[in-house]
């Protein structure tokens, strides 16, 4: 393994879902679903495989998904992309953010996150050979955000981006337009690229709206926009996902892309077509059923002695193990499968700054009821 690689060893998902599987416990660690999406949208990638939709799609993706992808980031926030150069087809959000980042920071660049961040963050900035700054998310009056003077002094004369994840994974925050104000702020004062990962933009809760980085002022033509079918529509293992930029940034992203996997399974291309554009409908029913899973998962975390953080998006709670008397969640989370036949993600992964994120343990919410309730049950033994 390359230098720049070492330390990555395997990822925290596979890890916990593992020790899941080989301990029998309930797994509220890696965020998918225990319900299929759409049935008429699964039907449709079966329909694609049935007629013949089983050869190479075009590189950048098939125009029916990327006009879809226009349509909807037109509709629902008033952004305009052409389809045929401005939107980009990607293996998941994922290949879409490693796309990215390759594509436009190298050796010697800075590339601002807030942590925690998503864990593929890390490893794509130092696949590139770049360089991570962290700014710390930290909770304010029941909600996690970043101190403003904290984000302006991350920045130097070596920063070429900045990461911006909302709905956020891990700690559930959807930023406000003020945050996003002042991230736009520095992106237009120093010159930098946005590049946001919007996964959960139709998982928000209560009356939080989702506002994608690329409205403000003066962003759209400095932002690179991801997002995935995955989330949306309860297919995680689908891996598609979408790009939306400016020409010139979406052709240096195709540079890497086609070389790294050339194109995305067409059959969920089609699928996911058909679902952007007529199963919008079926996404509002799961966020309102998520909102009272994550209701009833905080209920539950609370009655077991946690202190629990109420997330406005995203399907994950975040929460404090102090009150237990525990005091390092990598501690308690190796320990929780032995203890009480749960599995949860210790936050501390996703900190550069571990002492953050020690404290604090993620549980997932999408899952059926009896289960949140069942895993809850074990948790309360844990005192
Ligand atoms: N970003 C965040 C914040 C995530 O939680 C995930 C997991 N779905 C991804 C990116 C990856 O998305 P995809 O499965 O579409 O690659
Ligand atoms: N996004 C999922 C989570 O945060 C995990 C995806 C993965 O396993 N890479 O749990």
């Amino acid at each position: 393994l390359v230098p720049r690689m070492q330390g990555f060893g395997t990822t925290i998902f596979a890890e916990m879902s593992a020790l899941a599987v080989a301990t029998g416990s309930i797994n509220l660690g890696q965020g998918f679903p225990d319900t299929d999406g759409p049935p008429k949208m699964l039907e449709t990638a079966v329909e694609a495989i049935r007629s013949g939709g089983n050869q190479y799609p075009p590189g950048p993706g098939l125009p029916e998904l990327r006009e879809a992808v226009a349509a909807q980031r037109l509709e629902r926030y008033g952004l305009e992309f052409d389809p045929a150069t401005e939107v980009f087809v990607t293996v998941g959000a994922t290949e879409g953010i490693a796309a990215s980042v390759l594509a436009l920071t190298g050796p010697g660049d800075e590339v601002i996150v807030f942590e925690p961040y998503y864990d593929s963050y890390a490893a794509t900035i130092a696949l590139a050979g770049a360089v991570r700054r962290p700014v710390t998310l930290r909770p304010v009056e029941g909600r996690f955000t970043f101190d403003p003077d904290e984000l302006r002094a991350a920045v130097g004369p070596r920063t070429r981006a900045v990461l911006v994840n909302s709905p956020h994974n891990p700690a559930g925050t959807v930023f406000t337009r003020e945050e996003l104000e002042v991230i736009a702020g520095v992106c237009r004062e120093h010159d930098l690229i946005a590049i946001t990962d919007e996964v959960y933009e139709y998982l928000t809760f209560d009356d939080t709206e989702h506002i994608p980085l690329a409205t403000l002022d003066g962003m759209r033509e400095r932002t690179v926009s991801i997002s995935s079918t995955g989330k949306t529509f309860s297919v995680t293992g689908w891996k598609t996902g979408w790009v939306t930029a400016p020409a010139p940034y979406i052709r240096a992203v195709q540079t890497v892309k086609q070389f790294v996997t050339y194109a995305t399974g067409g059959p969920w291309q089609r699928a996911t077509a058909y679902a952007l554009r007529n199963e919008l409908p079926w996404v509002a029913e799961l966020r309102t059923s998520l909102q009272a899973k994550r209701d009833r998962l905080i209920t539950g975390l609370e009655a077991a002695g946690f202190t629990a953080y109420r997330p406005q998006g995203t399907y994950f709670v975040q929460a404090d193990i102090r009150p237990l008397g525990y005091t390092d969640g990598m501690e308690l989370a190796k320990a929780l499968p032995d203890k009480a036949g749960v599995v949860a993600i210790p936050t501390q992964v996703f900190y550069d700054h571990a002492e953050a994120g020690a404290p604090f343990v993620r549980f997932a919410f999408c899952k059926k009821d009896e289960v949140i309730d069942e895993a809850v049950e074990r948790l309360a033994n844990l005192r």
